[in-house]
């Protein structure tokens, strides 16, 4: 972000800015058949920002029904790679120049801080589309060793139809992390949106189609999940869902996909990552720093946040204190403000969420260290404390469950067997992260640790080059990285006899 962006210049572009509020399908902007709305709400503030076409059954067939077109006559996939790479960097590079406007709609549509929008989210769907521009026209297939009088290619072929369902707390950036692999390989897309944060990905449509992809490929059907989600998901055209969000939607999912046409679908869902500090820490303060951004960054709507603490016993009340002290200087508020750290919640229904889950641990006997109320209700919008509980037990709800909000648990272990006893004691496998100057612990743990990513002395790290994904109820299947595309192409063989 420039740094001349103040409060004052933001809130004016924010009062101009023009919303794109209906689907886009087919290369156009149109209505819900219809005709029906829903209200797009800011939680900064409760306002109506625009009211958006509720797509149903009828519009994800519309555009299920276009895509399908476009991947039959080929006017995307047949196109040379290096065609998609020249289209999709355009398209990143429109994404570049409307940062500040993407950012602010991803801003005022979910409330994070406009410092990470602009510095994090949007520079990252940029990197993200480029990467997998750049890397379509250097992938290569395969030959089989098959004996000398064969020749048979292996190759790798679009799947056609690929739903993508996204949520909310990085709107545009998990599209992207979807968006990317499947047109580089030559897919077209139906994209729904979450219900809070529809914004950014139907005007990130319109970019794409400036930038050259052709009518059909991309669309966006913004709507509920209930309607559009699961019309996505059952429809008998779609070849594959690549799914974002709860494990429980991801399972409606698997059934959606049991029930229909068995399209593939891939599964990114929650976390409950355990972040464990041992005795022997390199750097306390490093430490503290990272436990806790890993729970309040994003008003800890991060899948993959840092929301139990495992702590080894000696270090716990000086590690707790450091973590406080980090936590106080957090600059909460509005989210608009460049100085904020940390912003409102999505919506009034997780504010509810994540105060029910604090006064469960408070019943549940764990104490309450710091935080645990509602601020700034005077302006309408949605803000919690950062918060922090003492003497969790891991099988408390708090310790358990996916608040998806700004709540650590800090649970205490004895020992490195017993620290991955309890990070690996969790539906969820997404991530977890070892504290320790010696090798031999760390990589010990790193191999016990049942997750997708495992971070050794640092939190939540990794670029575009790293495959992202869970084990366990975390779900399958990777996001980032060339592993990505296989996700979204299909193996074939070809056998050929030579005389
Ligand atoms: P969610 O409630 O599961 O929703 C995700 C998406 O599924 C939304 O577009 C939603 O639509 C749709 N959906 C909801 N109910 C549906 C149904 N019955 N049928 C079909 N689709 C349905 O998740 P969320 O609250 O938006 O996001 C938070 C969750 O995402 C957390 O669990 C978080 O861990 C997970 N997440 C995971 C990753 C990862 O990479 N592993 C990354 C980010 C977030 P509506 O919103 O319109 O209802
Ligand atoms: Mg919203």
């Amino acid at each position: 972000m420039s740094a001349a962006l103040s409060l004052e210049s933001l809130k004016a572009q924010a009062e101009r800015l023009s919303f794109r509020s209906q689907a886009f399908i087919d290369g156009r902007f149109v209505d819900a058949a219809d005709g029906r709305t829903f209200e797009c709400i800011s939680p900064i503030d409760g306002r109506v920002l625009a009211k958006v076409a509720a797509c149903d059954a009828a519009d994800v067939d519309r555009a299920v029904t276009a895509a399908r077109r476009a991947f039959e006559d080929g006017r995307w996939r047949n196109k040379a790679p290096g065609e998609r790479k020249r289209i999709l960097l355009r398209f990143a590079e429109l994404i570049e120049q409307h940062a500040t406007e993407l950012a602010l709609l991803e801003t005022l549509d979910m409330g994070k801080p406009i410092r990470d929008s602009a510095n994090i989210d949007i520079p990252a769907v940029i990197k993200c589309i480029r990467w997998y521009a750049e890397a379509i026209d250097k992938v290569y297939d395969e030959i089989a060793p098959t004996p000398p009088d064969a020749l048979a290619m292996i190759t790798r072929e679009p799947l056609g139809v690929v739903g993508a369902v996204v949520p909310w707390n990085f709107p545009l950036l998990m599209a992207a992390w979807k968006i990317a692999p499947a047109l580089a390989t030559g897919n077209s897309m139906v994209v729904k949106p979450a219900e809070q944060s529809p914004l950014s990905a139907i005007r990130a449509a319109e970019l794409a189609s400036e930038a050259g992809v052709p009518d059909g490929v991309l669309n966006v059907v913004p709507g509920f999940g209930e309607t559009a989600g699961q019309a996505l998901g059952r429809h008998m055209d779609v070849d594959c869902i690549a799914f974002t969000g709860s494990a429980e939607v991801g399972k409606y999912f698997l059934r959606y996909a049991g029930e229909s046409n068995m399209k593939r679908v891939s599964l990114e869902c929650g976390g409950k990552t355990p972040n464990i500090v041992m005795a022997d820490a390199p750097d306390l303060d490093a430490a503290a720093t990272a436990a806790a951004w890993g729970i309040f960054f994003n008003q800890g709507e991060v899948c993959n946040a840092g929301s139990r603490l495992l702590v080894e016993e000696p270090i716990k009340d000086v590690l707790l204190e450091k973590i406080a002290a980090v936590a106080k200087k957090i600059r909460i508020g509005d989210p608009l403000d460049p100085a904020t750290q940390m912003g409102a919640i999505v919506d009034d229904t997780q504010l509810e969420r994540i105060l029910g889950y604090i006064e469960e641990g408070r019943k549940e006997g764990a104490r309450l260290a710091l935080g645990g109320r509602r601020i700034l209700s005077e302006t309408g919008g949605y803000y919690v404390e950062p918060t922090v509980f003492d003497n969790v037990a891991n099988d408390m709800k708090i310790a358990q469950e996916e608040i998806f909000g700004p709540v650590l648990a800090t649970i205490t272990f004895k020992d490195p067997d017993e620290a991955i006893r309890i990070g690996n004691d969790t539906i969820f496998g997404l991530a977890a992260a070892v504290w320790t100057r010696d090798i031999n612990k760390a990589l010990r743990a790193a191999r016990a640790l049942r997750a997708g990513s495992v971070w050794i002395n640092c939190f939540d790290a990794g670029d575009i080059t790293t495959p992202f994904g869970g084990f366990k109820q975390s779900g399958f299947g990777r996001d980032k990285s060339l592993h990505a595309m296989e996700k979204y192409t299909e193996i074939k063989t070809t056998w050929i006899q030579i005389d």
